[in-house]
C-alpha cells in the first residue's frame, strides 16, 4: 500500500482576524503532512527537516515544542490540514486508489486494494477482464480473499487458478456475469448465465475514460 502526504504548500491567511506568531507561520510556511497511522503525523518544514508529530497527545519532536513545551506551528499545521480535509483525522490514512493514483482516506487497520469513487465497483457495475478485454457485469463483491475461495467444480482455489496466478493471491474475489446470455435453439443456454469469480484487481471498473 502507498501512502500519500500533502503537497508541501503554504495556505492562505484569514485577513478577517489577528492570528497570533505560531498560528500565522502555520499557515505562511510551506509544510507537507502525511498521515502514518496510529495517531502520528510527520510533517516536512519548510527548511526541509521532519518532525513526528502525536497528535492525541499534542506533541511534536521539534525544539519549539521539546524546549519551550509550546503548541508549535507543526501541531497547528496538522490540525489545519485535517479540518480542512486535506489530511486523514486520527484512525485513518492516505492511500493511492490501485488503479489511479487518487489519494483517499481509509481506516488505518482496513486492508486494502483501495479504490477510489471513480473505480470502487459494486453490483451492477461493468468491468473489464484485464486478462480477456471481455466485458462482464458485478453481481457480488466479497470480503474473502483468491487464495482462500475454491473455485466450483474445479480442484484449485480462485488464486490458483491459471490466468490468475500472476495477481496478488491476498485480493478479495469479485463474482461476475457475462452480460449477455446465450440462447440457442432450446432456450437460454443455462451455462451463458453462469457466475464467474476473479480476483478483484483482475477487474478494472468500465469508467466514461474508458
Ligand atoms: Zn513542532
Ligand atoms: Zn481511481
Amino acid at each position: 500500500m502507498i501512502t500519500t502526504a500533502s503537497p508541501k504548500t503554504s495556505l492562505p491567511v484569514p485577513t478577517d482576524r489577528r492570528l497570533e506568531e505560531r498560528s500565522l507561520r502555520a499557515r505562511t510556511e510551506a509544510m507537507s503532512v502525511l498521515a502514518l497511522g496510529d495517531g502520528l503525523y510527520e510533517v516536512e518544514s519548510e527548511s526541509g527537516n521532519t518532525y513526528l508529530i502525536d497528535l492525541e497527545a499534542g506533541r511534536c519532536t521539534c525544539p519549539d515544542h521539546v524546549f519551550r513545551n509550546v503548541r508549535c506551528k507543526h501541531i497547528r499545521r496538522v490540525a489545519i490540514e485535517i479540518t480542512a480535509g486535506r489530511v486523514p483525522p486520527l484512525g485513518q490514512i492516505a492511500v493511492e486508489c490501485a488503479d489511479c493514483e487518487e489519494s483517499i482516506f481509509v481506516d488505518e487497520d482496513e486492508e486494502g486494494p483501495f479504490y477510489c469513487e471513480r473505480h470502487r465497483i459494486y453490483p451492477g457495475v461493468t468491468v473489464r477482464d484485464r486478462e480477456t478485454n471481455d466485458r462482464l457485469t458485478v453481481v457480488d463483491v466479497s470480503d474473502l480473499r483468491a487464495d482462500y475461495v475454491r473455485i466450483p467444480d474445479a480442484s484449485s482455489t480462485v488464486a490458483e487458478y491459471g490466468t490468475n496466478e500472476e495477481y496478488d493471491p491476498d485480493t478479495p474475489v469479485v463474482g461476475a456475469v457475462y452480460p449477455h446470455a446465450t440462447v440457442g435453439r432450446n432456450g437460454v443456454v443455462p451455462d451463458s448465465l453462469k457466475v464467474y469469480v476473479f480476483p478483484r484487481t483482475r477487474l478494472e471498473r468500465v469508467t466514461d475514460a474508458n
